[in-house]
């Protein structure tokens, strides 16, 4: 055994804060200290009903006793049932289970170059995405996601993925007419990782337009805007469009791992051997997903999420007045809220995210520039009222 520098065993794969959060009710957490926080990262957007729901808590604990994995070589009704609740509040016919976004990704890249290959007869079929974007971490997803500082050193990637500007119609269909074999284009409706940067309509009607003439595969990453972020199920509905295949992951199973890939049926090519996962849509994560979708679904929670969402994004706009030598614009759908920096503000995202933690409001950076506020589903009236309160003292403390 060698010596580490570190002295954890763990990988450093992240930059945490000082901080050991060790427990969660609602919209809050509390650290081994016993300090509570707001908690408006909810895993990153992840924590659709916050922590500890009573309904998740006890859909979870009476799965784990009655059967919490069998493999997917048998029937499992869970997998129908939640797959039914996913095609009557989607455009999509017929869904795959996996465990995260980036799978949920790489099976929805899969599934538009089998369908390239064997309906359209491709042989190098091509995947165009955004600059900006993020898509995951596996190989597939990696290159297909737009920003070179995730991809260095982990080259050679994956053959097939062309880059284009995001919001951008002139530019994508230069592209796609001097590309051959153009597959599928790949987008995010608001792109989450990149900054919070709402997609134009207009611009998806666009593309919309474009893959109808030529035979492209729309596909859409709605691993964060999905499952009622966005005040709607899914963000492409903001957008007035349907996409041929789309991803989800983040919200739909409320902190426990579970992704999708869901398509309408033409485009559902897979045969028995195509696709896998081992743990893909098992009983317990099919629950906690089933829950989540019910729970959205009986409590009205669209509605409060663009309640909310138009609260707390007047609540950053007024920021934006208070400081427009610190932000530019507060922007989103729902509850994907970004509060943009001030090229010339002296502060980066991380800064001002460092100030709001130690004022008890847990906020991500969606980039350098970006402040992302994704709260649960769940928030109330009050709370995204103290949430903005603890922000402004946060910024006040200068
Ligand atoms: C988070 C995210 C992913 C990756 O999801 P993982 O579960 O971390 O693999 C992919 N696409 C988008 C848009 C995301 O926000």
């Amino acid at each position: 055994m060698t010596t580490l520098l570190q002295s954890s065993a763990l990988m450093p794969t992240y930059n945490r804060f000082p901080v050991r959060l060790v427990r969660g009710q609602g919209c809050r957490v509390w650290d081994d200290q016993g300090r509570e926080y707001l908690d408006f990262v909810a895993g990153i957007a992840t924590c659709t009903l916050g922590h500890a729901h009573p309904r998740l808590v006890q859909a979870i604990s009476d799965q784990i006793q009655q059967l919490h994995h069998v493999s997917n070589l048998y029937h499992i009704p869970l997998q129908e049932e939640l797959a039914a609740f996913l095609t009557q509040h989607s455009c999509a016919d017929q869904v795959f289970f996996a465990n995260s976004g980036a799978e949920a990704n790489e099976g929805a890249i899969k599934l538009a170059r089998k369908y390239a290959h064997v309906v359209r007869g491709y042989t190098h079929p091509v995947i165009v995405t955004a600059q900006a974007s993020f898509h995951g971490r596996t190989l597939a997803t990696l290159t297909a996601t737009g920003q070179p500082k995730y991809q260095q050193h982990f080259d050679p990637l994956v053959p097939g993925f062309v880059y284009v500007p995001y919001n951008d119609l002139a530019a994508l269909t230069r592209t796609v007419l001097e590309l051959e074999e153009v597959a599928a284009i790949l987008l995010e409706p608001l792109q989450g990782e990149g900054g919070v940067r709402p997609g134009e309509r207009d611009y998806f009607q666009g593309v919309r337009q474009l893959c109808d003439e030529r035979g492209i595969l729309l596909i859409l990453d709605e691993v964060q805007t999905g499952m009622g972020r966005t005040g709607y199920w899914w963000g492409h509905e903001y957008l007035g469009i349907e996409p041929d295949i789309f991803s989800a992951a983040k919200g739909l199973g409320g902190g426990i791992p579970i992704g999708a890939v869901l398509c309408k049926e033409p485009y559902s090519v897979f045969q028995p051997g195509d696709h896998a996962s081992t743990y893909g849509g098992n009983p317990l994560a099919c629950r906690a997903a089933l829950t989540v979708c019910q729970v959205i679904a009986e409590e009205g929670l669209l509605e409060n999420v663009r309640q909310r969402g138009e609260q707390l994004r007047r609540g950053l706009q007024a920021l934006v007045a208070t400081y427009p030598e610190l932000f530019q614009e507060a922007r989103g759908w729902g509850l994907i809220q970004g509060l943009v920096l001030h090229p010339n503000s002296p502060w980066q995202a991380a800064e001002v995210v460092q100030r709001a933690l130690a004022k008890g409001l847990l906020l991500v950076p969606a980039g350098p520039q970006v402040l992302r506020f994704v709260p649960p589903l769940i928030v109330t009236a009050a709370e995204v009222d103290e949430a903005l309160e603890r922000l402004a003292a946060a910024l006040a403390d200068g």
